[in-house]
């Protein structure tokens, strides 16, 4: 199946996925944490999967029989996407369409100025940001013996300093392995470099590649969003909960719910929820008596964040 959804995304709203390499995933890296399975096809050749026409043709039927159009059309398939050589004439065939395209690539391949063509293409890009140490890089990512850490941070910089769309990047955090504030001090001046729209930063949530991979918890979730924020960079959490920072609604269990799924909720913000909604202040408590919350500290500063420790 060439496209499928649409389903709803915190990052995109309403997403119709294109899956352009098919049978069994096909990286340039082996993720300990990866959610589509053990990397069977390990390559860093470009290739040529569907043709741009069997792409278009399947989006377009697909996108025939919805109702309401999706926000964004974006690949994500098994593997990753800029393996396929076609990618950039898929966009612009795509394109004719008149949704926004996006799409997430592991980032390893953007040292090759014909893939940085191919996204430049693309309103909206997410590349992987897991590690800025070559150690790290490769425990966590496992790229293909061939790539280097120079070649990817340097195609990461290059793309990002000439992309003119909507850049994101997005940290998968695993616990013991990449969750050290030193650690998450050196990523977070990589991606200032790179300064995206938004800096996300997520935890496994699906069954991983390999069993010994934990999620951290939320004390060290909120070390990584304080670390990010602190260099400057607008970043969300993606826990696995859709939240959104909605403000106030009215419903301040609904609003403590939200905005802990997208960030770490501060003691005055906490107050502001409490006091615009005219709620009681022992809230917080009862949500942490019922597992969906979390009180944690950072620098003598007490946070609130969604409990995903449960799930
Ligand atoms: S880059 Fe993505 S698809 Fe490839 S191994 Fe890592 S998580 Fe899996």
């Amino acid at each position: 199946m060439i496209s499928f959804g649409p389903v709803p995304s915190r990052r995109l709203g309403k997403s119709l996925g294109i899956n352009n390499i098919p049978g069994d995933k096909i990286c340039t890296y082996a993720c300990i944490y990866c959610q589509v399975g053990a990397t069977r096809h390990y390559t860093l050749d470009r290739q040529s999967f569907y043709s741009p026409e069997q792409i278009f043709a399947a989006v377009e039927k697909h996108l025939g029989k919805l109702q309401q159009m999706p926000d964004y059309l974006t690949f994500v398939p098994n593997g990753e996407p800029t393996l396929d050589i076609h990618l950039e004439e898929s966009i612009s065939l795509l394109k004719k369409i008149g949704i926004p395209i996006a799409v997430i690539t592991n980032a390893s391949l953007l040292g090759d100025a014909q893939v940085r063509d191919a996204l430049s293409l693309a309103d909206w890009v997410s590349v992987k940001v897991d590690a800025n140490d070559e150690a790290v890089w490769k425990k966590i990512n496992r790229p293909h013996p061939k790539l280097t850490f120079e070649s990817y941070k340097e195609g990461l910089l290059t793309f990002a300093s000439a992309y003119r769309g909507l850049l994101a990047t997005e940290t998968m955090m695993v616990d013991g392995v990449n969750d050290g504030a030193e650690l998450l001090q050196r990523n977070a001046s990589l991606i200032a470099t790179i300064n995206p729209a938004t800096a996300y930063i997520s935890i496994p949530t699906r069954p991983p590649a390999m069993r010994s991979v934990k999620k951290p918890d939320e004390a060290a979730i909120n070390r990584a969003y304080q670390i990010y924020t602190g260099a400057g960079l607008h970043s969300e959490m993606l826990l696995g909960f859709e939240g959104s920072d909605t403000g106030f609604t009215g419903d301040a269990r609904e609003d403590i719910l939200n905005m802990s799924a997208v960030h770490p909720i501060r003691e005055e913000t906490m107050g502001e929820i409490l006091r615009k909604n005219g709620a009681e202040s022992g809230l917080p408590d009862q949500l942490i008596r019922e597992n969906v919350i979390r009180e944690v500290i950072y620098q003598d500063k007490k946070f609130w964040i969604r409990n995903f420790s449960g799930k």
